[in-house]
């Protein structure tokens, strides 16, 4: 395990010397110890991705070679994909298999924005057809320059690469923040870089609290971008501090997903994909589908089935083979959660079933997973987002009232139906405002394809082509092409 920060090439203590815990949330008991970096640190880091970008030639390195480090990154991770698996679950507490997932996706995340590096080179710029033939345009895209990166603590491997294979493909350099809560598989992402030889300066990685270093990045005024997961508050802090250097900005915030069930929907089929849109990663997803809305002639015979297949879920030590729910990830959140659920209970909620720790667990931050019924429209368990494995559970009459009930949200990140018929599940998407929907399923989640929110979701798409153009600039270059003066001021 990693515990020094990674700042242009070299793993160097924090200048004033600060640490912080790294607690396994299974267990409670720390795991390791990691620098806290301060502005001294920040202000190194991204001096020296600033040297990367502006002297060292990473934006001058063509598509595909700057494509061969993606590639040899991609294949660093999956080479050691079980072992950095295993520090994700130490470190997050998710099930060994979600985590082995998400360390293959981040590989293929990799290799995917290398495909598009190259492509870059193939086409690098776009002919513009002018209404004055006495000028030739032409559009190119250009990196932005260096990025400033903060992601947050659900999908700690995933999120990063998320910013650092388009930032890296594009010719951008990163100083990279991981949440303070998970650092180390970042940490293990630099060793990884390093090991691929990617120059020195074009990845940085500092870790440390949100307050201190995570600030000191965002107000830094030689980072050119801020690309930024994590809550609403500080998605807030974040276009504040862009907007006084005007910094380009992307934010991917959080959400309160609904899930729309036709009645002509199979129970067990929508039961399963209820459930995972909502206990995936102990509900700490951003796009969780944590508003259910099931049609008034199946909602009881849902209900049911979801009650019963909820409390039979494995729960446990992420590393135990089985489980499919873990604790959540700090005392914090834990607590959060469980407080959700009381003010649930007191606006008028039916707790279900779960939403209290689970019998024989005295350690750990285990929570059972939480259907909530008769929750009031205006309390918060309905209109905030939990960031638990809790749903709220609620019957509709007609689909207008259902795509009612879903839009009726200050958030617009994902939504989901399902029903059979085919016409229905196109009409009702057209009529989400979110900015992911997904038609009898919810969560798959593809590295080609766009992501990201509507409303106070956020700002900005990642992933796919549309995550490469979040570190781009586009440049007209326009050429007088006539021999004939321009002949203004001197006829
Ligand atoms: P958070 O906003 O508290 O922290 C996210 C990151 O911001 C951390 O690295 C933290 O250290 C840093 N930070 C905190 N204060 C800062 C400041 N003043 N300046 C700069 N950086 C600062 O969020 P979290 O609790 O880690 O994550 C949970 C939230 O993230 C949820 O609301 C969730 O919906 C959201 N989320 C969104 C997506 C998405 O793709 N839309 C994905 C994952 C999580």
């Amino acid at each position: 395990m990693r515990s020094e920060l990674y700042i242009d090439g070299q793993w160097v203590k924090p200048i004033k010397g600060g640490t912080c815990e790294v607690i396994n949330p299974a267990t409670e008991e720390t795991i390791q110890t990691i620098g806290a970096a301060t502005a001294e640190d920040v202000d190194v880091a991204v001096k020296a991705a600033r040297r990367a970008f502006d002297k060292d030639g990473w934006p001058k390195l063509s598509g595909a070679q700057r494509a061969k480090y993606l590639r040899a990154i991609a294949n660093g991770i999956r080479a050691r994909q079980s072992e950095i698996a295993r520090l994700e679950v130490l470190d997050n507490g998710k099930p060994f298999p979600e985590a082995d997932w998400d360390i293959a996706d981040a590989a293929g995340c990799f290799d995917f924005y290398a495909g598009l590096a190259e492509q870059l080179d193939n086409n690098p710029q776009e002919t513009i057809v002018l209404s004055d033939d006495r000028f030739i345009s032409k559009a190119v895209k250009e990196p932005i320059g260096v990025a400033g990166a903060i992601i947050p603590w659900n999908y700690p491997l995933l999120m990063a690469a998320w910013k650092v294979a388009p930032a890296l493909a594009a010719g951008c350099t990163v100083v990279l923040k991981p949440a303070e809560l998970t650092s180390l598989t970042a940490l293990e992402l630099a060793a990884v870089a390093d090991e691929a030889g990617l120059p020195a300066g074009v990845l940085n990685i500092v870790t440390g609290a949100g307050s201190v270093a995570g600030q000191a990045i965002i107000d830094h005024q030689q980072v050119d971008k801020l690309a930024f997961t994590g809550s609403g508050p500080v998605g807030s802090k974040i276009m504040a501090a862009a907007a006084r250097d005007i910094k380009r900005v992307s934010l991917e915030l959080g959400g309160k997903s609904p899930f729309v069930v036709f009645e002509d929907a199979d129970i067990d089929e929508a039961v399963e994909w209820v459930m995972f849109g909502i206990f995936w990663n102990q509900g700490q997803v951003c796009s969780a589908t944590s508003r259910v809305l099931v049609h008034e002639a199946i909602y009881d015979r849902l209900l049911a089935r979801l009650i019963e297949e909820t409390n039979k879920i494995k729960i446990g030590n992420g590393l135990e083979e089985g489980v499919l729910l873990g604790p959540l990830v700090s005392k914090r959140q834990y607590e959060q959660v469980i407080a959700a659920i009381e003010g649930a209970r007191k606006a008028g909620a039916t707790v279900a079933c779960g939403g209290r720790r689970p019998d024989g667990f005295d350690k750990g931050y285990y929570l059972r997973p939480a259907v909530l019924t008769d929750v009031p429209l205006d309390s918060d368990a309905w209109v905030e987002e939990i960031f638990g494995p809790v749903v709220c559970v609620r019957p509709f009459k007609t689909e207008e009232e259902a795509i009612k009930l879903a839009n009726d949200s200050r958030f617009g990140l994902a939504a989901a139906v399902m029903s059979k018929d085919d016409v229905r599940v196109e009409r009702v998407a057209a009529a989400f405002r979110a900015g992911i929907v997904w038609i009898n399923c919810s969560q798959p989640t593809f590295t080609e394809a766009p992501w990201g929110g509507y409303k106070e979701s956020g700002i900005g798409r990642e992933l796919g082509r549309w995550g490469l153009e979040n570190y781009l600039e586009t440049k007209q270059i326009t050429r007088y092409i006539t021999d004939k003066p321009w002949g203004w001021y001197i006829k």
